[in-house]
Formats: C-alpha cells, structure tokens, sequence
C-alpha cells in the first residue's frame, strides 16, 4: 500500500472516532487531539511523558452522605475501610513541589484538579488553599470538585484566582436532605440553601474583582427520585449566578434510572431547562450521557481486561499521597503506585513500580467502572497505538494534523 493510500485509511479510521465525539457533548477525544496534541505525539512515539493533569484527593471523609458514593458505605464502617487521611499542612508542600518540578521529555503538568472520589477537598481546607495557592502562582491550571457546602467567604480570596469551580449540588431543595444526608437530624433545607448561598457569595465576589476568570459550574447527578427537580434545581443554580449546570447519570449503578418513567422525565426536564434558562455567554446546560447511554450503559464500555491508557495522561494522588492507576482507583484494595510525599512526583511517575503495575492493570485496577474521560479516551487511544504498531509513528501523526 503506498503512503496515501495508508494515510486515507488511517484518517477514516480516526475520523471515525473524532466524528462522534464532535457530536457528543464532551469531546474528549478531539479535546487530547487539539488541546494535548504534544502529550499525544510522545504516547504515538512511545517516549516518556508526564500526564497533562494530576488530581489531588485531600481527604477520604466527607460532611455528607450520598446515597450514590461509595463514601456512604465508608462514613458507615460496615463494610470497607477508607484511605488514611495523610495529607497535611507540612508535606502538602512535597506534593506541590513535586508536581511543579516534573519535566520530562519537555513536557510538564499543565493542570491540578483538587477533588475526591470518597472525600470533600475543602475539609482539610487550610492545606487546600495552601497548595492551590501555590499552584496559581506556578502558573498552573487549578480546579476544584466540592459539594459546595464549605466553600464561605473565607475561601473566595483563593477561589477567585483559580479556573474554575465545580459544585456537585446533585439535588433539589426537597430531595437533597433525603439523598445527600445522614438522616441524623430533622429533614431541614438549611445544607441546599447553603450551597446555593455559596454558590451567590462566590459568584458576587467574581464580580467585585477586575479580570475574573474563574468559571463556577454545578453538576447534578440525575437518580430516580431528584430527576423531578432538575428544572427548578438549574433555575435557581442559574439565578445563583453559576455558569452552568451538567447532568450525568449514577455510574456507579446503585441507581436504575431505566426502570418506570424516570429516565423520560428527567430528559423531559433537562429539555425544558435547555429551552428556556440556556442563554448564550451566560447559562450553559449539558448532558454527559445521552438518553441513549443511559439506556446501553454506554457509560461503562470499557473493560479494564483491555488495558488502560487513559492512566498516562492524567494522575491520581490519593489521601494517603499514594500515586494510584485512575481517580476511581482510590479505594480501599486499589493498588499505590508510589507515595509522592515522600518521593518526588517525577520520580515515582517514572519508577519501574509504577512501569510494571500499569502495564499489568487488567490484574491491577481495582475498579469496574471508568471515569467518563477514561470510558471513552481508552477506545480511541487503543486505537491509536494499533494504527501505529500497523503503519508507524510518523504516517499517524501526519494523518492527525491533516484532521485535527
Ligand atoms: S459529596 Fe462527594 S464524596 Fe461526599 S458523600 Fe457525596 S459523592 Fe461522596
Ligand atoms: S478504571 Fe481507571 S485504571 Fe481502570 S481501566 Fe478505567 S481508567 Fe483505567
């Protein structure tokens, strides 16, 4: 086959995949083709890089108790133990530095996100700021997941100059206390209030400071039960003053929103919300996962017995400042690839411990469901890799720029 010809077969079969995430409503894969091109090119030549991101998880406790985390059955203690909470005040430093200094191959870490897969970022809230603060000044791009509920005044002067916020709010005023709390209490509406009053202190204080940049954005994961709320929930995330709401389903599967009438009623809301509170540069609405999805449970296609390459572009520092596969891998059982507390983040990214165990991770990733980014990159980088092995770096990397 001559070069054009491999090159045309190339890019049919790539378009293939960037034609459907232009469609959906988080290409992440045009996302790594545009935006990561340098980080893909080095996967494509099989050279060392570092991942474009690194999540920070600051703690394994939270002040709430969804009915969809797994941090339900943690904060329970009946069944698993959480991820010891080591992170603190002296050695956040360690972990900051580490991630600051990391080049390889001239590539650095452009981006941190402060979140947790069974933990709220802003319980340890004097080290959050702490590394966030630092991170800023590094030139770097910081994010972070909360429930929104510890975010006051005094995090705003930090908050202000980061990228953006994500607030999973996940409920409305009436369904909140039922599916977000420990019942301890009488039912009250005073931890939805303060989330929205949060969300409109934070948002007021954007606007008092020139040249703002930060972007507040709210999720809501939709179950049977809160998918009644999704209008009214987005009017007053909306009136709050967020930039925009995103809807997915519960992942995890503890939640069928298939069966009965849930999943209609629920995409009959996000409609009407997109019609009639979406505005151009003010409101944005979205869906992770389509109807379509839901119903397929397109959301956890990939298997981890195929291998992962979604592990080399974006990190994981656990609670316990544990290196880990993927942030769905910070579980009890998931397996540490290097504490970076103790080691610098470049040399436990590069050590052979980590090489061995991710290479094996149909025997080591611990967790059955991808995060959304990972379900879908995975598809297309195995691709990749295979179109490489088939026609060489170089014709791929071509039939990329003539694509992207
Ligand atoms: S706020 Fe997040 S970490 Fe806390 S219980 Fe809910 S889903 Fe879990
Ligand atoms: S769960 Fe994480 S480590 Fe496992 S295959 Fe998915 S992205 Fe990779």
């Amino acid at each position: 086959m001559n070069g054009d010809a491999a090159k045309s077969e190339i890019k049919a079969s790539l378009e293939s995949y960037l034609s459907i995430a232009k469609d959906a409503t988080f290409a992440y894969e045009r996302f790594l083709v545009i935006k990561k091109r340098k980080y893909l090119d080095s996967f494509i030549d099989q050279i060392p890089f570092p991942p474009f991101e690194v999540e920070i998880q600051m703690s394994s406790k939270c002040n709430l108790e969804c009915s969809w985390c797994i941090g339900d059955e943690v904060q329970l203690g009946k069944k698993v133990l959480n991820l010891s909470n080591s992170i603190t005040n002296d050695n956040v430093d360690n972990i900051v530095e580490g991630i600051i200094s990391c080049e390889i191959g001239g590539l650095r870490i452009e981006a941190v996100k402060f979140s947790g897969f069974i933990g709220e970022p802003l319980l340890p809230k004097a080290e959050t700021l702490k590394a966030m603060q630092r991170l800023v000044g590094a030139g770097k791009r910081v994010g972070l997941f909360t429930n929104g509920m510890l975010m006051g005044p005094d995090t705003w002067d930090t908050l202000l100059n980061i990228d953006y916020v994500h607030v999973s709010l996940d409920a409305g005023p009436s369904t909140y206390y039922w599916l977000k709390e420990s019942k301890k209490s009488p039912f009250s509406n005073d931890s939805f209030d303060k989330v929205l009053e949060n969300i409109r202190g934070l948002n007021e204080a954007r606007k008092s400071k020139h040249n703002c940049q930060l972007k507040i954005n709210v999720g809501y994961v939709v179950i049977p039960g809160n998918h009644n709320e999704i209008y009214h929930s987005s009017r007053l995330v909306k009136e709050a003053g967020a930039d925009s709401i995103r809807f997915k389903c519960d992942i995890g599967g503890k939640h069928d929103l298939v069966r009965g009438k849930a999943l209609d009623h629920a995409f009959e809301q996000i409609y009407k919300a997109e019609r009639e509170l979406k505005e151009e540069d003010v409101f944005s609405i979205s869906a992770i996962h389509s109807k379509n999805d839901v119903k397929s449970k397109k959301y956890s296609l990939w298997q981890c017995l195929n291998g992962c390459d979604y592990q080399h572009f974006l990190a994981t520092v656990g609670s316990d400042g544990n290196l880990y596969l993927c942030d769905h891998n910070t579980m009890p059982g998931g397996i540490p690839l290097g504490n970076v507390i103790d080691i610098p983040f470049k040399s436990v990214w590069e050590s052979d411990r980590r090489n061995y165990l991710s290479e094996g991770v149909k025997y080591t990733c611990q967790c059955k469901v991808c995060p959304p980014f990972g379900n879908r990159v995975n598809f297309f980088l195995k691709e990749l890799r295979e179109l490489t092995e088939k026609y060489g770096a170089e014709l791929v990397k071509n039939a990329l720029s003539d694509i992207a």
